[in-house]
């Protein structure tokens, strides 16, 4: 094992015999630098993120997750958790850390009387999709089948369903958590309620969650969904139509509109690849015919040239744009919370887009308007209550040497569409370089309470890997 970072800071060496009793201490496997999926397991989606854990533990359940934790605080260890690894700052890897990589853990079991999932936590989001829609049910989950339900659930999560049901956050019923002292516990409405509501937002503070139980609702298994495009030149009226629609959509029905150079795909014709192109992506889950009715406009619009916006299983929808978001590209975000899209708004993008060099990186208006709206920001700490859409900007490219002009990319165009915000922003989002401030914009008011909840499990900050609230 190469040196090890501690909690305070110091390099130490832990020897072979006690890593032989962790090893001996889990069902898993225990990975060292220079062992076959050491590189796998400690690799994340952002390929600008390069750190070397001293040793990775990968999980097969709740006790090998508490031999980690016990064999960490034993030797006064830093830990970090992965879950799915998607998250753009890289919070799941630090140099030096007991990487607890949970990856191996995605079991999903449904019961369909009382409408809930219960998921390990190395599921992907397609992982749930997949089993849920067995039974016509599903979870309000995200965009990309890929990402991690852990990372995403703990920060709040947002997707096709959003309108209709809220954060995903706001529809766990509880969640099995091993704690800074290893204990395996429960959080939910009834059992320790404080840790439940501070899971629901607070990320990875509290402790390493083991499962998540999500409330699940009747949904497919077809869906009205997929995107139209047009050249960018339509983009002002395009955007507009996107303005206006999305303001009257019903909650079943949520838009997406992007900006960006048309990716090699088959549905759009040669030789438009590598163009500028405006595109809408809808999905509407509820009766199809109903949403064939209110997606019409779209598909009758000016001139696409594409367009793929149809019936399809909802576990396709769900997948639709995994090949636009490949683990190993270098990115780089930034984005807001919206109250509304504003013409003055739609005009920013449009600027910006225009300056967009890379084949994959995208300006994008993600709407998430309704049921998340309707709770109390004090519900839970992804607060956030007044946003009704997100902007991501989101700088993808492939080459190290490009990282300075497409990060310059996203932040000049932030800068200029920071003024539509509601201040807020997705805590999930953010970068490697965002700070404080950044932090207490996305957490808001709840970050006292944070604070209260950090230092009732965990005083001595055991899990820092991650949107660290400092107990108080
Ligand atoms: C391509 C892409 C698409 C995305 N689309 C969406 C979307 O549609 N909607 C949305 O809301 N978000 C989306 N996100 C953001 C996503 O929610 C975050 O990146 C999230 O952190 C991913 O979770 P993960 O488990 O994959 O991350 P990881 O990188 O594994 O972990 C992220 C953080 O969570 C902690 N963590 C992970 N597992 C656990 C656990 N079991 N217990 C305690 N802490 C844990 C880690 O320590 C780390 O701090 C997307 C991200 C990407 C890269």
């Amino acid at each position: 094992m190469p040196s090890a970072r501690t909690l305070d800071g110091r390099e130490i060496e832990v020897s072979p015999e006690a890593l032989a009793g962790l090893q001996m201490r889990l069902r898993g496997p225990l990975l060292l630098p220079g062992d076959a999926d050491y590189e796998a397991s400690r690799s994340v989606w952002n390929a600008m993120i390069d750190r070397r854990p001293a040793a990775v533990a990968r999980c097969l359940g709740s006790a090998d997750v508490i031999a980690g934790v016990q064999f960490a605080r034993e030797h006064g260890l830093l830990l970090c958790i992965k879950g799915g690894g998607h998250n753009i700052a890289g919070l799941a890897v630090a140099d030096g850390a007991l990487m607890l990589d949970l990856s191996l853990m995605r079991g999903v079991w449904v019961d369909p009387r009382a409408r809930i999932a219960r998921a390990q936590a190395g599921c992907l989001l397609g992982d749930v999709d997949r089993e849920t829609q067995v039974h016509g049910l599903a979870a309000v989950l995200g965009f990309i089948s890929l990402t991690g339900i852990a990372g995403l659930t703990l920060g709040g999560g947002f997707g096709y369903l959003t309108r209709r049901w809220g954060w995903t956050s706001d529809n766990v019923v509880g969640m099995d958590l091993v704690t800074a002292d290893a204990r395996l516990v429960r959080a939910s409405e009834d059992e320790n309620p404080d840790l439940f509501w501070g899971l629901r937002g607070g990320g990875g503070n509290f402790g390493v969650v083991t499962g998540i139980d999500y409330a699940l609702h009747p949904l497919g298994p077809e869906v009205v969904g997929g995107l139209v495009a047009w050249p960018a030149s339509a983009a002002p009226e395009v955007l507009e139509l996107y303005r206006t629609l999305a303001e009257t959509a019903p909650p079943e029905l949520t838009l997406v509109a992007l900006m960006r150079r048309a990716p090699p795909a088959p549905w759009l014709p040669k030789e438009v690849h590598g163009q500028p192109i405006v595109a809408i992506l809808a999905c509407y889950s509820g009766p199809p015919a109903e949403g064939e009715r209110l997606v019409a406009p779209i598909k009758a619009f000016g001139k696409p040239v594409g367009d793929v916006l149809l019936r399809r299983p909802y576990v396709q929808m769900q997948a639709l744009l995994d090949a636009t978001q490949p683990k190993g590209r270098r990115y780089y975000w930034k984005s807001e919370y919206l109250p509304r899209i504003e013409p003055a708004l739609c005009a920013k993008v449009i600027e910006h887009a225009a300056k967009i060099r890379s084949p994959h990186a995208a300006a994008i208006l993600f709407q998430i308007a309704g049921a998340l709206n309707e709770r109390p920001d004090a519900h839970s700490p992804v607060g956030n209550r007044d946003a009704r859409y997100v902007i991501n900007l989101t700088g993808a490219w492939e080459a190290a040497v490009d990282d300075a002009a497409n990060v310059a990319w996203a932040r000049e165009a932030w800068q200029d569409v920071r003024v539509f915000s509601t201040g807020g922003n997705y805590i999930n989002f953010l970068t490697e370089d965002e700070g404080r401030e950044r932090v207490e914009a996305a957490l808001g008011p709840g970050l006292a309470r944070l604070a209260e909840v950090k230092a009732a499990w965990d005083p001595l900050n055991v899990f820092r890997v991650n949107r660290n609230i400092e107990p108080t």
